[in-house]
């Protein structure tokens, strides 16, 4: 724990961490040393880890990254969090992240964007961690803690896992619990862990899963032992390959990397099979109509009367006019307005109906494949490497958006998804490799993640 601390500290300009514990930390650590001493460990007994900020934390400050909770210290703890510490982790601090989680640069953050610690050979360029997990992405990557939280709507996990040559999973919806974790898309959002090795992501995610009865959504199934599959035969696997992932403008080095991933897959004794995804190319303008719908919806809570900011007007509906243009940043406003919009009477049926539909039928895509006895697809997880800090802020939002195209079919259909570092690109910077699995078999992927690894 003190040598993390110590790293933090040196590391402060990456803007990893918005808020650094070390008296928590070394609090906790001192009461895991007892532990230790007496014989009573948990499995992550003494493991430092880091928390994106979307995560509610009793009595240490909890922002999503947002102006518009910026004084607020939750009274409760999320159950992830809880589980964490009851297994003996400790909390480093709280981790930067897209304002609201929306975004995929981790340049929407009211604390300002995260730096990665990779840069492309002989360049200075400062690097995106990719978003909107991006603090705990670059912590990770950048040895500021053991293993992180993150959290994935639309695959905020697994393209800054790719960005920053770390495994990241998005476990099934409903296999963590979202008590606790800012809301963004409640039929979406899901935590996971992020961690070095696929083996600490499986510890990670043992720890963080499992039943809650505060989550309606949660699921009651036991929680396996994930580390038993890493390292387990992937002998007579299925592996599909989705001919409709070879998106117009994907990096060759890209398409490369992921006739490499099925060629180490195949050596490992798994059969990979051409498959098709074919409402593939509806996904992200769905998922784009779904998720602000959502978030449109979740973000009216912020009113400057319960949470956070309140900015003074004369009247009571100045003052939320005036907290609300004061306390949220573009982007969120962006998809406020995008929400709204979608879900207001004459427009639902247009818009927010049909992505509803189109969400069942990119669901029924997966469906089939796995009824025809197909374990995993195997996809790049990310259509380029990590672009340059401002590179794409100022360009189209939906040039940014474009980022997601690989991730938002897993989140529309509430699959587990793992990214796992797989290669570098020619300049330099890493590539991650993306498995889906079918819904409650995380042990899958872990195992394949494994092989690639
Ligand atoms: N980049 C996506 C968005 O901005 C995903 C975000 C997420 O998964 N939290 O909505």
């Amino acid at each position: 724990t003190e040598a993390y601390l110590k790293a933090m500290e040196e590391a402060r300009a990456l803007n990893a961490y918005v808020l650094e514990t070390p008296d928590i930390a070394l609090d906790m650590a001192k009461e895991s040393d007892r532990r230790i001493a007496s014989g009573d460990t948990g499995h992550l007994e003494g493991i430092p880890l880091g928390i994106k900020d979307m995560f509610a934390t009793e009595g240490v400050r909890t922002t999503a990254c947002s102006k518009i909770l910026e004084n607020f210290v939750p009274e409760y703890e999320s159950s992830v969090t809880a589980n964490l510490w009851r297994d003996g982790a400790v909390m480093l601090g709280k981790l930067n992240n897209d304002e609201f989680a929306m975004g995929s640069s981790n340049e929407t953050s009211a604390f300002g964007p995260v730096v990665s610690p990779w840069r492309r050979d002989g360049d200075t360029t400062p690097i995106v961690p990719g978003g909107s997990s991006g603090g705990s992405a670059a912590a990770v990557a950048a040895f500021l803690c053991a293993g992180a939280t993150g959290t994935d709507t639309g695959g905020s996990i697994r393209q800054p896992a790719a960005f920053t040559g770390t495994v990241g999973i998005k476990p099934t919806y409903g296999r963590c619990s979202r008590w606790g974790i800012v809301a963004f898309a409640s039929s979406l959002d899901q935590a996971g862990p992020f961690a070095r090795t696929v083996n600490d992501a499986a510890l990670l995610l043992r720890s963080m899963a499992g039943y809650d009865p505060k989550d309606s959504t949660s699921v009651n199934r036991p929680v396996p032992d994930y580390e038993e599959a890493v390292g387990a035969s992937i002998k007579g696997k299925k592996i599909g390959i989705p001919r409709e992932y070879r998106v117009e403008g994907m990096a060759d080095e890209i398409d490369t990397l992921w006739s490499d991933g099925a060629a180490w897959l195949k050596d490992a004794g798994a059969e990979i099979v051409d498959i098709s995804l074919p409402h593939t190319h509806y996904a992200l303008p769905a998922y784009y109509i779904v998720a602000p719908a959502e978030a449109s919806s979740n973000l009216a809570r912020y009113d400057g009367v319960r949470y956070g900011l309140r900015v003074p007007g004369r009247d009571v509906v100045e003052m939320y006019e005036n907290t609300r243009a004061a306390g949220f940043g573009p982007e969120v406003r962006r998809r406020i307005m995008i929400g709204t919009y979608v879900l207001s009477a004459g427009y639902y049926d247009a818009y927010y109906l049909r992505a509803q539909k189109v969400r069942s039928l990119i669901k029924s895509d997966f469906d089939y494949v796995f009824s025809q006895g197909v374990d995993a697809v195997l996809t790049p997880a990310t259509p380029s490497p990590a672009f340059g800090i401002g590179e794409k802020v100022k360009a189209d939002p939906v040039e940014m958006y474009l980022n997601d195209v690989f991730t938002v079919t897993v989140n529309m259909a509430g699959l587990p998804g793992i990214s796992v570092p797989a290669g570098l690109s020619a300049d330099g910077l890493p590539l991650g490799l993306q498995l889906i699995g079918r819904p409650f078999e995380e042990e899958t992927l872990f195992s394949l993640a494994e092989v690639i690894e």
